[in-house]
């Protein structure tokens, strides 16, 4: 019998998740993501038949992992499976994907929903049998509703982490793989190569810097992610009793349909204080008054090449008093990239005065969390490297063959892994 894994996407890259694997003449699909290329323009995993496909499954709702999926969902529509709030935030995504980047996808409303009515809710800790195949779900700890997968057939099995955390943060409590039996792991390696400060010490800078721009009467943007730093920012805020603060963007939305799914949330109390406290702006009216008001404004997009946190640049970014924070990973080619490299922001390279920090709220485990989830996973045999640089993933793998013995494959996009051969 022969099982096999197919890289389909993300082999020594960051993002565009994509994974088949294969036991005879089926298949399953774990994520289906895009990544973006220098000019910003989505790059698709590579081709999958859909009709071979006994299921899909989406760990989470960040487009470098669900991005690509509407296209397994044209002629046919595989069962798929995610929890609840996955697929609650996914029309959001999706719609927005379809506007912003529309003329380069090929494929349109009619597959969104599709995928969507196709997507049956699964919880952490719940098992799922589909053909040969069977799943068991598990808190990936990356962002609310996020999961990692174990995919069994009667041949072996595959521990899929998809994005992952250890740490407790604001609003979700971690991963919670411990004693997880598998034979085979594949795993992101993002950071494999360093470890993040730890989150209490972020926080405080993070309040400490918003409290002195306050105080001086100025105004702080921080520009999100619209699902799950946008509301991690709001909780920390609110748990400062940090005022007056400003939502904007697809965060508002997002946060709604997190407060729906309450049970994905470590404190849903929390986020729900700051949803009644903190001022959801909409229209122009509001948004000029908040930015010349003072206080702090979270807005999406997080790398400001769209939304509303690109409005609120151009408006604070000449005045010393003003503050802007980067609290998330800065892709290459976008305009956050270059603020940080450059200390310009618009295309006639137009210098900021305002107070420019970056701040590492990583929602990816660091390296030593990396390789605690790997010993505390029962019985490996073979790790796969994935979603990760390719420098990267070399030093971890280092790493990980003085630690556990066992010399990791790092796959590129196109790679086929026997684990099984007929
Ligand atoms: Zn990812
Ligand atoms: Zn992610």
């Amino acid at each position: 019998m022969s099982l096999k894994l197919r890289i389909l996407g993300s082999g020594k890259e960051v993002g565009r998740a994509a994974i088949a694997l294969e036991y005879k003449d089926r298949a399953v699909m774990l994520d289906y993501g895009v990544n973006f290329d220098d000019n910003d323009n989505p790059v698709m995993p590579m081709h999958f038949p859909p009709n071979k496909l006994d299921a899909l499954v989406l760990s989470h709702v960040h487009l470098d992992h669900i991005g690509a999926a509407p296209l397994l969902y044209s002629s046919i529509a595989p069962r798929a499976f995610s929890t609840n709030l996955t697929r609650s935030l996914s029309r959001l995504m999706l719609e927005d994907f379809l506007k912003l980047s529309g003329y380069y996808l090929d494929f349109e409303i009619n597959e969104v929903n599709s995928l969507i009515s196709s997507l049956e809710s699964v919880s952490h800790g719940s098992k799922v049998k589909v053909g040969e195949f069977e799943f068991e779900f598990y808190d990936s700890g990356h962002i609310p509703g996020s999961l990692s997968v174990k995919a069994s057939t009667p041949e072996g099995n595959v521990l899929y982490t998809a994005d992952i955390n250890t740490i407790e943060t604001k609003i979700v409590s971690g991963a919670r793989l411990n004693n997880v039996e598998a034979e085979t792991v594949v795993i992101e390696s993002t950071y494999g190569n360093a470890d993040h400060p730890k989150r209490e010490d972020v926080e405080k800078r993070f309040i400490d810097t918003v409290k002195e721009v306050l105080s001086s009467d100025g105004t702080v943007l921080v520009p999100v992610f619209s699902v799950g730093r946008g509301q991690e920012v709001m909780a920390i805020l609110e748990d400062n009793e940090i005022s007056p603060v400003y939502v904007d963007g697809m965060v508002k939305s997002a946060t709604d349909i997190m407060l729906e799914n309450k049970e994905f949330l470590k404190d849903p109390s929390l986020l729900k204080k700051a949803r009644e406290n903190q001022i959801f702006l909409s229209g122009w009216q509001d948004r000029r008054t908040a930015w010349k008001k003072g206080g702090v404004i979270v807005s999406s997009s997080g790398m400001l090449k769209g939304g509303p946190s690109r409005y609120f640049l151009k408006k604070i970014h000449d005045n010393p008093r003003n503050a802007v924070i980067l609290v998330s990973y800065q892709g290459r080619g976008t305009p956050g990239r270059e603020l940080i490299e450059k200390g310009t922001f618009s295309e006639g390279g137009e210098r900021i005065r305002a107070r420019l920090e970056w701040m590492d709220f990583s929602s990816h485990a660091g390296r030593s969390n990396l390789l605690e989830i790997l010993k505390n996973i029962k019985n490996i045999e073979r790790i796969v490297l994935v979603h990760g640089e390719e420098s990267v993933q070399k030093e971890f793998a280092k790493n990980i063959k003085e630690i556990l013995g066992i010399e990791p494959m790092i796959p590129a996009t196109g790679e086929v892994i026997e684990i099984r051969s007929p």
